[in-house]
């Protein structure tokens, strides 16, 4: 007999953590392996919101806090969302967790019941189904084609929903692919969910401030008649460069947010009364940084594509946000290179090539892989060169 609850065999730990791990390993050993698979952002906090840290401990801002949010936070958030996305809220329609991931747990935790359905569509972020399955939820997987940039279609959404469909999760720019739902995409898979009055719909937003080409971010909330049945979920890990300080927040209708509230009373309280401080200062100040941020990802996003098209064998479409790729490797599997999955695919690259990326079938898409390029150019030419190698040798 194992000590182990049933509901926690049913999940696995995070695949991405894992490669990321591994390649921890191979470096502590004295190899030269170059990361591809982390999920932040590699620039520093700006100093501004690591001042504001500074000030609050000197203030004394070192004591519990209301569970789900400083008022001061609450009101930036709510800002935010009226400022950059045309969206009221009250402040009881919002709640802030430790990360966004927090946010996600928690709401799932309130609103699952066993044999609830949650549509998410393949590729997806890892934590998804696992989250889902920990809260007594059925994952209903959705795989989406490369055709259609990896999104949902309504045809597809229609087809998924059924009688025990509780959410939608909707992610966009999307982790692992980058891709990008537009206003039009948007509206479409509306007019489904609009007919269907008992499918609520998660957002996840967090990587809505890293976008390129002048793509518009639109999210699912701005739709009228779905903003009561929307939770949109967004935090300051992956646009501020704060993924250590563990602040996401929630919006959404009441007594979802009172119910969340209620699972983190009962398991973590608030988020860091630190952080919290920060991430006012992050909401509320200067934004000038994310513009040439994002001048700088575009620039390594072209490099990255560019260079994997111009592999024998590999092929990658130009995603509009995030900081990821997701390259299609199906031609480098099978008899030919004795590569049979996606997965054999990344270990030998990391074993052979020491270059660390994350198999596509981790994200619920078999025969492809993710790249993360949140590195130095450096490292990506370099990485891009041993890529190269590798496939070369294989064909
Ligand atoms: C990083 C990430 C999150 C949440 O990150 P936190 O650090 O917990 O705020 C949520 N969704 C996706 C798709 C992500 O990549």
């Amino acid at each position: 007999m194992s000590i182990v609850s049933n509901s926690l065999k049913r999940i696995k730990p995070s695949p991405t953590i894992a490669v990321t791990s591994k390649a921890r390993e191979m470096r502590a050993a004295g190899k030269d392996v170059i990361g591809l698979g982390a999920g932040e952002p590699d620039f520093d906090t700006p100093d501004n919101i690591k001042e504001a840290a500074i000030q609050a401990i000197k203030r004394g801002d070192t004591k519990y806090t209301a569970v789900d949010g400083t008022p001061a936070l609450k009101k930036a958030i709510q800002e935010k969302f009226s400022r950059e996305n045309n969206l009221t809220y009250k402040l009881d329609q919002i709640s802030v967790g430790t990360g966004g991931k927090q946010v996600l747990y928690n709401a799932f935790m309130a609103t699952l019941d066993p044999g609830d359905e949650v549509i998410i569509p393949a590729p997806y972020w890892v934590s998804y189904p696992d989250m889902v399955l920990l809260a007594g939820g059925k994952p209903k997987i959705v795989k989406c084609s490369e055709k259609n940039e990896f999104k949902i279609t309504p045809a597809e959404l229609k087809k998924a929903i059924s009688k025990k469909t509780k959410w939608l999760i909707i992610n966009s720019p999307s982790n692992p692919t980058g891709s990008c739902y537009t206003k039009e995409e948007i509206q479409d898979l509306s007019k489904i969910l609009i007919k269907n009055k008992k499918v609520f719909i998660l957002s996840d937003d967090i990587y809505e401030h890293i976008t390129y080409d002048g793509f518009e971010f639109f999210t699912i909330a701005q739709i009228k008649a779905l903003k009561d049945r929307t939770l949109t979920m967004n935090g300051v890990s992956k646009s501020y460069s704060m993924t250590g300080w563990r602040i996401g927040y929630g919006a959404g209708p009441k007594d979802i947010i009172k119910a969340m509230a209620k699972i983190q009373s009962q398991s973590t309280t608030n988020p860091s009364s630190i952080s919290q401080a920060a991430a006012v200062e992050a909401l509320n100040g200067t934004q000038d940084f994310i513009k040439t941020r994002s001048e700088s990802f575009k620039e390594r996003r072209d490099f990255v594509v560019e260079s994997l098209n111009n592999i024998e064998g590999l092929s990658c479409l130009k995603p509009n946000g995030a900081f990821y790729v997701f390259p299609n490797c199906k031609k480098l599997l099978g008899k030919k290179t004795n590569l049979k999955t996606d997965k054999d695919f990344v270990e030998k690259l990391l074993e052979k090539s020491e270059v660390a990326v994350v198999q596509g079938s981790a994200f619920g898409l078999d025969g492809y892989f993710r790249i993360s390029y949140a590195t130095s150019m450096d490292n990506l030419r370099k990485a891009l060169e041993r890529i190269k190698s590798f496939c070369e040798i294989l064909t």
